[in-house]
């Protein structure tokens, strides 16, 4: 049996999905003639309750053109050490927008409005760069899927808008958070200038991402997405996909949080690991202990067909999603119960 842990990236369109994006009506989205991406993007444009919304390949490619809306180059955006725009996007910030990063060191990638009040640059001040973004996501991946307090989302907007800043949600696992903390996209779209959703994490979907905001940004977004080369033609079969998983694979996200909780219930009880981070979503991060080496556990795993993944610095990484059966789950658990783990010889 072949366990993939690695992501909730990983996961292939269900029977029904691929129903769906069979019988899609399609149409050339470049001249934006797409039925069912415009169904989509009016779709969620309304369960954020924002005006617009616009459909993108990429996760990446979403932020990156949310943070060139509301920057400028030399201009400085606030975001957590461990945010995915900072770290995971190729250093697009500079290279796209010519924006560099505060970066705030938060609690598992969260942070305080304190925190951010803290970092803006005084604006008279010309010596330094000019604060103008601050980016928060949630949940936050290399915090381990933390999920944000929304209160404390509410007290950075207030800074925010005392200090005229736009204020940006890379919310590419958001429905995570919103099914474990009882939450509505609506209470977002109300807090936000500008949100990208992702469909192919935790929804399952093969492509895409959304950027969601007033007209005025989404007509921006338009014309950057052209310039990134993230026009698509019969995008149609793709938001066909998008469509189905929203109005089905949302609620079951529980059942990829309760699976999490086991597994760090069980890996809590192993002599190995040395320590879990709390898990509130999908996303298990742990530490072996300092004597075991983590390649050879990662390959004692794989031998066994468990594929997981590590982070660096000693952390390691578990995604549960669509993909992983009851029956996957079982086998897991029963084999790192079990599992043989050689020292590292030092
Ligand atoms: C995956 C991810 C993205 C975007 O990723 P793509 O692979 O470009 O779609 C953005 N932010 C976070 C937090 C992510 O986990």
């Amino acid at each position: 049996m072949e366990v993939n842990l690695i992501s909730d990236t990983i996961t292939k369109p269900t029977k029904g999905m691929l129903d769906a994006m069979i019988h899609a009506q399609v149409g050339d989205d470049v001249f934006k003639q797409d039925e069912t991406v415009n169904a989509l993007e009016e779709k969620l444009a309304e369960m954020f309750n924002m005006e617009a919304a616009l459909f993108f390949p990429s996760g990446t490619m979403a932020n990156q053109t949310a943070i060139k809306i509301h920057t400028q180059p030399s201009d400085q955006l606030i975001c957590d050490k461990d945010a995915h725009i900072f770290n995971y996007e190729g250093g697009g910030v500079s290279f796209n927008s010519g924006v560099s990063c505060k970066l705030i060191n938060g609690e598992r990638g969260t942070f305080t409005a304190e925190q951010v009040e803290q970092f803006i640059n005084p604006p008279d001040f010309y010596h330094s760069p000019l604060t103008k973004l601050v980016c928060a996501e949630n949940t936050a991946n290399r915090g381990g899927g933390t999920c944000w307090d929304f209160e404390e989302l509410k007290r950075i907007k207030k800074v925010c808008e005392k200090h005229n800043l736009a204020y940006h949600l890379d919310g590419a696992r958001l429905w995570n958070a919103i099914v474990a903390r009882n939450e509505t996209t609506q209470q977002y779209g109300e807090l936000f200038d500008t949100i990208s959703v992702c469909l192919s994490k935790g929804l399952g979907c093969p492509v895409g991402s959304v950027l969601l905001g007033t007209k005025d940004h989404i007509g921006k977004a338009l014309r950057i997405r052209k310039i990134f080369g993230g026009g698509m033609r019969q995008a149609g079969y793709l938001a066909a996909a998008g469509i189905y998983a929203l109005d089905n694979h949302i609620e079951r996200l529980a059942q990829d949080h309760k699976r999490a909780a086991e597994i760090r219930d069980v890996l809590s009880e192993l002599p190995f690991i040395k320590r879990i981070e709390p898990v509130e979503t999908n996303i298990v991060i742990f530490y072996l202990q300092k004597d075991i080496d983590e390649q050879a556990f990662i390959g004692e795993l794989l031998s066994k067909g468990i594929k997981i993944i590590s982070m660096g610095m000693g952390k390691l990484r578990i995604v549960t999603h669509l993909d992983y059966t009851g029956a996957m789950h079982e086998h897991f658990l029963n084999t790192i119960k079990t599992l043989e783990i050689k020292k590292a010889v030092v």
